[in-house]
């Protein structure tokens, strides 16, 4: 027997044993695409047909990885044909899936690299599995707002029991071979070099009756024997869990644990068509648009900066102009990801600050076992402080991360640019000043770009690169080299005051500056916020940030769109700055903040806060939720298609990324864009012409109106 396709090679081995190799034809990975599935049809269909076949070996020959799960660029196309074709296609896979399942040969699976979806359903469907050492299986498609659709909620429980099926799927995570071994996932965990030899041994055992395969296919065709208590502690308690962990914002894993609940009892056929009938309810949803969506916009986003980076030099001398939060920041990150830095203070105060949080962070690594003290000090020593120029001659890479004043930047840029080699890039991890406009103090503005991290740099995945009217593209590849080496996603957008994420947050705080004007409790607003998806309601948010910051920052962007982001009126935030209620930092804003045992702020409500605000605001009055929803989301929305009609982010999966990683945008929302698309782009145009009268952010851009009034999405 041979059979070459596409995605699949059969061959014949010895004694009757036949291999089945994927190995997709132009691709680093194995995917359960439609071909794929299509060509193990045909190919079963050969085994089964051929009477000399006594057993399958089933392997991979791409390093590393099995099959790494179904093609979710497919996911959008299949799922919009509806519920009754979705149907038909799971019906399809499932029949192939129970085909290999039904051969009247053994088979085994060699699991050599990630095997996660439908790459672990085909071993599941498989009598026996042998997994490489460093390989990783799991169910991830909750992940995905789905839930496993080739068997993965049928066969999983009745191979490794209820209880740790429910944990699988519901959880999503993927597991080491040791984890699988042991609640028997797999048969055997072996080195990788032995890996065929093992799975061939395991083939001879089903073969010659060792190993009593048909016993095991009993066991996962027929339903699974549970009494009543093991029943109410695998889904009572599992799915309570499971509630608590995700919320009501996702519905996958709950839904995964009831598809299980309902089928566990029926035999494998009916049980599969319960998971096809919870699978086609999940996808439809909104949840699972949204994250595949992000799935595919990560995907496309990583694409282009490695097609930058591919561009761009690599950075292996850094330097940071000032060493405060963010400066520190950046140091901390370019040492621990192996680029030397130098930071530079004027004040040897700022120099001990910066220090101090870098060597806190690595402490941090080294307590949790990540580093070892050896490690960390290595580390340190790659981070060199300095009051001076010196050695600056040899940097290649600058980032400029003084106090947010635009006269200040310009001089330090320009002092700096002047003991730089010529080559040097040069970036400003400004917030919100123009790009082209700080370009206007140097001499070699072609070489200058932006560079925005968020805060804490450490743990925020976003960076901005912001391109000025002169920055060259060696530039900008530069930075998105740099960014890449301190494992970072990288966004390219446009100058403009506050870039892309700034420019779109500060609509968000004027609107909510104009809800408590109104009478609004900017508890409730943070509650209703919080219940809509963001991490933390604005207040809350205003005060992480700083109200200092905020304020400084909201009178540079009003300045550079006075004709929306002016605002009329004394707010809550200037009350708060002038009362030196700066937010977390200083102990007290819009809350007051307590540290706990552990030194972590802990919020609490403040009378005196809202005293202050009651003075400056209408009547007190309780607002509906779904007003305060419109009212606060509404100027978001519509600055970020602004900022797409005026080119400042290219397209819409940039633009949903960054507010997801920059500002923890609902994740299951998947960003502006998409909820926008998802509430209807007419519905949404109806929603801010009602508060129109509040202020211009809510007027809504003639691109937006043109595309409801034609139909289009954000998304096709
Ligand atoms: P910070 O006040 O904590 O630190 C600024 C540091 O710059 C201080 O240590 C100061 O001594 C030093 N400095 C001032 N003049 C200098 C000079 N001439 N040369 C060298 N150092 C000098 O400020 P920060 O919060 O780290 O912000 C720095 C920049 O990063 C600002 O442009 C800010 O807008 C931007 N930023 C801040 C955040 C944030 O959340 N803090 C987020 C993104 C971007």
């Amino acid at each position: 027997m041979h059979h070459q396709g596409k995605a699949i090679t059969l061959r014949a081995l010895e004694s009757g044993i036949v291999e089945l190799c994927f190995d997709r034809d132009a691709d680093a990975v194995n995917k359960f695409d439609q071909l794929t599935l299509g060509e193990l049809g045909e190919a079963l269909g050969q085994i089964a047909a051929d009477s000399g076949v006594r057993g399958l070996l089933i392997t991979s020959a791409k390093p590393e990885y099995f099959i790494v799960g179904a093609d979710i660029g497919e996911f959008g196309a299949l799922f919009r044909q509806g519920e009754a074709a979705l149907l038909q296609n799971l019906a399809r896979a499932n029949a192939i899936f129970n085909a290999l399942e039904d051969l009247a040969v053994p088979s085994v699976c060699a699991i050599n690299g990630t095997a996660l979806g439908g790459g672990l359903e085909l071993c599941l469907a498989a009598d026996a599995r042998v997994m490489s050492r460093g390989a990783r299986v799991g169910l991830p498609e909750v992940k995905l707002g789905i839930n496993p659709g080739f068997g993965g909620t049928v066969r999983l429980p009745r191979v490794i029991g209820v209880d740790n099926a429910v944990e699988w799927i519901c959880g999503g995570s993927e597991y080491k071979a040791e984890v699988a071994l042991k609640v028997g996932a797999v048969d055997a965990v072996v080195e990788p070099a032995r890996l065929r030899e093992a799975a061939l041994d395991l083939l001879c055992q089903c073969m010659d009756g060792t190993l009593d395969y048909a016993a095991r296919r009993r066991e996962k065709t027929q339903p699974v024997q549970l009494n009543d208590i093991e029943r109410m502690m695998a889904f009572m308690t599992g799915k309570s869990v499971v509630a608590a962990q995700t919320g009501p914002n996702m519905p996958a894993p709950v839904t995964a644990a009831k598809s299980m609940e309902k089928s566990v009892g029926l035999s494998r056929d009916q049980a599969l068509a319960v998971e096809a009938k919870f699978f086609a309810r999940l996808a439809l949803t909104n949840e699972a648009d949204s994250l595949i969506g992000l799935f595919l916009n990560e995907q496309a986003v990583s694409k282009k900066a490695r097609e930058w980076e591919s561009a761009g030099r690599k950075v292996t001398h850094a330097a940071v102009l000032g060493a405060g939060t963010m400066g520190g920041g950046v140091a901390y990150q370019s040492a621990s990801c192996g680029v030397p830095i130098v930071m530079k203070d004027i004040a040897e105060k700022g120099l001990e600050i910066g220090m101090r949080e870098a060597g806190k962070l690595l402490s941090g690594q080294v307590s949790r076992g990540r580093m070892t003290p050896e490690a960390m000090a290595g580390v340190l020593r790659t981070i060199r402080p300095t009051l001076d120029y010196t050695g600056f001659g040899a940097v290649d890479f600058v980032v400029e991360a003084v106090v947010e004043n635009e006269n200040v930047k310009k001089r330090v840029l320009a002092e700096c640019e002047a003991v730089l080699g010529s080559d040097a890039v040069l970036a400003s991890n400004t917030s919100t000043i123009s790009i082209t406009r700080l370009a206007q103090a140097l001499a070699r503005p072609a070489n200058f770009c932006g560079m925005h991290f968020f805060n804490p740099v450490h743990r925020m995945p976003l960076v901005e690169v912001i391109r000025g009217e002169h920055s060259s593209d060696a530039a900008i590849a530069t930075t998105v080299a740099y960014a890449r080496q301190l494992k970072k996603t990288p966004i390219v957008v446009r100058d403009c005051p506050g870039f892309l994420v700034n420019r779109v947050l500060f609509p968000y705080f004027g609107a909510f500056n104009a809800l408590l004007r109104d009478g609004a409790d900017f508890r409730q607003v943070d509650r209703v916020m919080q219940k809509f998806g963001w991490p933390m309601g604005p207040a809350h948010l205003l005060d992480v940030v700083g109200i200092d910051v905020a304020h400084h920052a909201a009178g540079v962007m009003a300045e550079g769109f006075p004709e929306r982001m002016q605002i009329g009126f004394r707010t809550a935030v200037e009350l708060m700055f002038e009362a030196g209620r700066f937010g977390q930092k200083t102990g007290a804003g819009f809350y007051r903040y307590e540290q706990d045992k552990r030194g972590k702020p802990v919020k609490t409500p403040d009378p005196e806060a809202q005293r202050m605000i009651a003075g400056i605001s209408a009547a007190p009055r309780e607002f509906e939720e779904q007003e305060i929803v419109e009212r606060m989301m509404v100027p978001m929305c519509n600055e970020l298609v602004r900022c797409l009609d005026e080119n400042i982010v290219d397209s819409a999966g940039e633009a949903d990324m960054a507010l997801v990683m920059g500002i923890g945008f609902p994740v299951f929302r998947g960003g502006a864009l998409r909820y926008m698309d998802h509430m209807g782009l007419a519905e949404f145009c109806a929603a801010a012409d009602r508060h129109a009268g509040i202020a211009a952010v809510y007027g809504v851009p003639e691109s937006l109106r043109a595309r409801a009034r034609d139909g289009r999405r954000f998304y096709s």
